[in-house]
């Protein structure tokens, strides 16, 4: 068995490793009831598909460390100066120019609410969540955007205040390790790998 893709970058290139395609035989899909006639085949797909951050890399870093970052502009010719976002934006949609990085993980903890929800009984391919899925849109004070993310624990609610908590532990670097529990739960009662 070959090994599954793995990359790296060297002196700003990527360096790749094993194999990013898995050839696997294809089977035929017949008729039962008409002499087991050929109808057709299977094809198996597997392919390692090489996903690059950019100037959001950062933002997938932090959620492994507990933390939540943001953007603001601070463009002082920008005519909406000052304005925040979360979910990470890397550029002010206003002004084009290139956003400052902020530490909001305190603000969300503090001012973390839900805006509105939506509870999903079945999901698509490759989910890896828990079902039902309790998607939640959070709002935060002095922050222009609305963020899309998960409830851990219990039922959501129109306003009700939630705080982040981040797969430290076996990180996926992904925006899974970014996920919500209402205001007051236990340390004890969090998911496995999640911290506050
Ligand atoms: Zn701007």
């Amino acid at each position: 068995m070959s090994s599954y893709g793995q990359v790296y970058v060297e002196n700003g290139k990527y360096r790749l490793k094993g194999d990013f395609h898995h050839l696997t035989p294809n089977m035929p899909i017949r008729d039962k009831n008409d002499n087991w006639r050929l109808l057709g085949v299977t094809n198996p797909r597997d392919m390692t598909y090489i996903h690059s951050y950019g100037g959001e890399a950062v933002f997938f870093e932090s959620l492994s460390k507990g933390k939540l970052l943001g953007t603001r502009c601070e463009n002082p010719d920008c005519d909406y100066k000052g304005t925040a976002y979360i979910p990470f934006r890397i550029h002010c949609p206003d002004c084009l120019g290139k956003n400052k990085i902020e530490d909001f993980t305190k603000l969300a903890q503090e001012t973390g609410k839900i805006h509105t929800f939506m509870v999903c009984e079945r999901s698509g391919a490759f989910n890896a969540l828990d079902k039902p899925i309790k998607f939640i849109n959070i709002e935060f004070d002095g922050i222009s955007t609305i963020l899309m993310s998960y409830l851990s624990l219990g039922d959501p609610k129109f306003g009700m205040r939630v705080v982040p908590i981040f797969r430290t532990l076996d990180p996926t670097y992904t925006i899974l390790d970014l996920s919500w529990v209402p205001e007051g739960t236990k340390a004890s009662e969090l998911p496995e790998g999640f911290s506050f």
